[in-house]
């Protein structure tokens, strides 16, 4: 749990960023968790992924965008990767962050760059999540995700709703009775224990009573977890509730857990990767090292190799 804790004031702390960015070992270490830096590699990943008969969501890694300028990039990449997504008939989404959209400079910023996502997303019928970031964003994220569904009229708008909140079983059923598409995660963030439980248990316990809650609504689940006991607690729910393959999916990250990925998509489940590319992996690198101590102990044994 101090470990968690430590590893997550890292990954927003710049002079942390400035060492470890530096590291060759921190490179081929997060090359596990990222799919490589240009709009290439995200597609090859893809294309090797979707071979597997697993579909994907791919992130241009990024956050915290602080110059106006930085989210114009931001907003061709996605749109040079929405077209080649439909020129080549992937079997993808995409997933953005609205702080990478330019929501630290201005709500209106990040929702005129956020427009132009989704009016090419629209036109292809590419659907789109809009991932959840720490509770300082939560309402605005909750918000903005709103207003461009409605606004879109597009179904296949997402977002998420992070478990380890104590308001998202609130919020989850008030999206359910709205028939949204919404990723259900455990939630990667420093948070304090009077918005988040602190005890993992309780996370645990908490995910699973909205999944089932949530599988009974009108919406559209995407359960995102690695967690076996979560997987097998959805498995159970959805064969009790007899829930129907188009009204969910499976999502995991890319490069945690492959062969159990293969295995759920093997057994006929629906399977969404996401996969995440860019120059930008540093503080996804972290949040993934936070999650796992193992994963901390072969970092720190390849600081030591060549
Ligand atoms: C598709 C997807 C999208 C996500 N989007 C968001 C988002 O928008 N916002 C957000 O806050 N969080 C997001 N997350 C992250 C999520 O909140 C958790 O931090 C992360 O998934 C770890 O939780 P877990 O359910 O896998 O369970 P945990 O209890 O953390 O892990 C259970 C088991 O899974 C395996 N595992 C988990 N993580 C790793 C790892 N890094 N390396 C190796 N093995 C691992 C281990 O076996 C571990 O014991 C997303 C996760 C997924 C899968």
């Amino acid at each position: 749990m101090l470990m968690r804790r430590i590893l997550l004031y890292l990954s927003t702390a710049g002079w942390a960023k400035a060492i470890i960015t530096h590291l060759g070992a921190a490179r081929r270490v997060a090359r596990r968790f990222v799919a490589g830096e240009t709009l290439d590699d995200a597609v090859q990943a893809t294309r090797a992924l979707n071979a597997k008969n697993m579909a994907v969501s791919l992130d241009y890694l990024g956050e915290s965008v602080k110059r106006r300028e930085d989210t114009e990039e931001v907003v061709r990449t996605y749109r040079d990767l929405l077209v080649r997504i439909q020129r080549e008939k992937l079997d993808a989404s995409i997933s953005l962050k609205l702080t990478h959209m330019g929501l630290d400079i201005s709500e209106e910023l990040c929702q005129t760059n956020l427009r132009h996502i989704l009016g090419d997303a629209k036109q292809f019928g590419i659907p789109v999540t809009i991932d959840m970031e720490n509770t300082p964003y939560t309402d605005r994220t909750l918000m903005i995700y709103r207003m461009m569904r409605d606004e879109y009229d597009f179904s296949n708008v997402g977002t998420v709703i992070q478990a380890y909140l104590r308001r998202s079983e609130a919020d989850m059923q008030a999206l359910g009775a709205e028939g949204a598409h919404i990723r259900l995660c455990k939630g990667a963030y420093l948070e304090a224990p009077d918005v988040a439980f602190p005890e993992k248990p309780d996370v645990d316990a908490n995910y699973v009573r909205i999944m089932r809650q949530f599988l009974q609504s009108e919406g559209y689940l995407c359960i995102a977890t690695h967690d076996e006991k979560m997987i097998q607690a959805a498995e159970s729910a959805l064969a009790e509730l007899k829930v129907a393959k188009n009204r969910y999916e499976f999502q995991m990250l890319y490069g945690i857990r492959t062969s159990r990925q293969e295995a759920l998509a093997g057994a006929g489940y629906p399977v969404r990767v996401y996969v995440p590319f860019g120059e930008a992996w540093y503080p996804y690198f972290m949040r993934r090292l936070a999650e796992r101590p193992a994963n901390v102990w072969f970092f720190a044994k390849s600081l030591f190799q060549r």
